[in-house]
């Protein structure tokens, strides 16, 4: 049986067409499904009884369960979901109520085959693609926990949880088309972000498509030579052939491009990484954030010292990068960067 979220709305009253009914059917059904989140044929009460016994013998309708809500003491909020068949993956809700910032960060793979060595989502083995009703309902959702919990609905959603998103590409931009569309949750692609480790072919690909979210980089380090230590990606993606992806990428869509920099300690966080990094940012405008490491067991890095890391960010600021400073959030309950691995603890 088919899933009847992997058609579209035209591809749904063709087939409702065919068995005789009308065509505003196809839009009540697709309303139910996206608009309204509807998680059972039973639920879809306009419809009639021998209809949704019909779509519920032909169709299946597989939305995704909650599994585990841990509440950090920042008011970080991670929940682990479970999937039709049993696996998992998290969603982290990050608020920010003084600046009325309510941000959902998404999983796009079940684990990840990157291995990134400092990110504990690359230990788990890369399971399958998340399909975009999974992604969506992620967001719909934590979207749920935030009006309840803060009385306010998601204003941005980053793809940065578990997985690559440019690995599960076709996916990701169907999640994002219904995340925007009238028919979804009519959001501001605006309001959406990307984040790649860094896969020079498909942030093209975004290019071509025109893709109208913005755009972050993994970046980590500044050089190839500590690039290819934290992130075997970089030894088929180097640095020069990401750069001009992403130039070819502003050129294209003018969208917002960052860059998110994890500091390790004295590993990428000294003046000549500095110098590196404000290099890179000659070429098109771009925002750099740099992140706390939270550290996960057995890494081979540690934090940044404080000092070091206001030297670092300093430098930045003083040669004219725009750069903020991300305190780690949610780090008592894994749920910060990097930390994603589905524990219990
Ligand atoms: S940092 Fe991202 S791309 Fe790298 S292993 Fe972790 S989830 Fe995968």
């Amino acid at each position: 049986m088919q899933d009847i979220r992997q058609l579209s709305l035209e591809e749904l009253t063709n087939y409702f067409l065919e068995m005789g009914e009308k065509r505003f059917r196809a839009k009540q059904v697709y309303e139910w499904l996206w608009q309204k989140s509807a998680r059972s044929f039973a639920e879809m009460t306009n419809l009639s009884k021998n209809l949704r016994t019909h779509l519920e013998t032909h169709f299946l309708l597989r939305p995704i369960e909650i599994d585990k809500v841990q509440h950090s003491s920042d008011g970080t909020i991670k929940t682990r979901f479970r999937l039709y068949d049993g696996y998992l993956i998290e969603s982290v809700l990050i608020p920010v109520p003084s600046e009325k910032r309510f941000t959902v960060c998404v999983s796009s793979q079940v684990g990840c085959s990157l291995t990134c060595s400092f990110c504990a989502t690359g230990r788990m083995k890369r399971e399958r693609n998340l399909d975009a009703g999974e992604i969506y309902d992620q967001v719909v959702m934590v979207n749920q926990q935030s009006l309840e919990k803060f009385g306010h609905p998601l204003t941005n959603i980053v793809y940065m949880g578990m997985g690559e998103p440019l690995l599960a590409y076709k996916n990701v931009l169907k999640s994002v088309e219904h995340l925007t569309s009238p028919e979804g949750l009519n959001m501001s692609p605006r309001r959406i972000t990307v984040s790649t480790a860094g896969i020079a072919k498909m942030i093209k690909k975004l290019a071509d498509d025109k893709v109208r979210f913005n755009l972050a980089l993994s970046l980590h380090a500044a050089d190839d030579t500590k690039r290819n230590e934290i992130m075997p990606i970089n030894e088929q993606n180097n640095l020069e052939t990401l750069m001009e992806a992403l130039i070819y990428f502003h050129e294209h869509t003018g969208n917002r491009i960052t860059y998110e920099y994890i500091a390790f300690n004295n590993f990428n966080d000294n003046i000549g990484d500095a110098k590196r990094l404000a290099k890179l940012c000659r070429s098109f405008p771009v925002k750099i954030n740099i992140i706390e490491y939270n550290a996960i067991d057995d890494a081979p890095f540690s934090k940044s010292e404080e000092d070091r890391l206001d030297i670092f960010a300093r430098y930045l600021s003083d040669h004219g990068v725009n750069v903020t400073v991300r305190r780690s959030r949610g780090r008592d309950i894994d749920a910060a960067c990097g930390q994603l691995a589905n524990k219990d603890a």
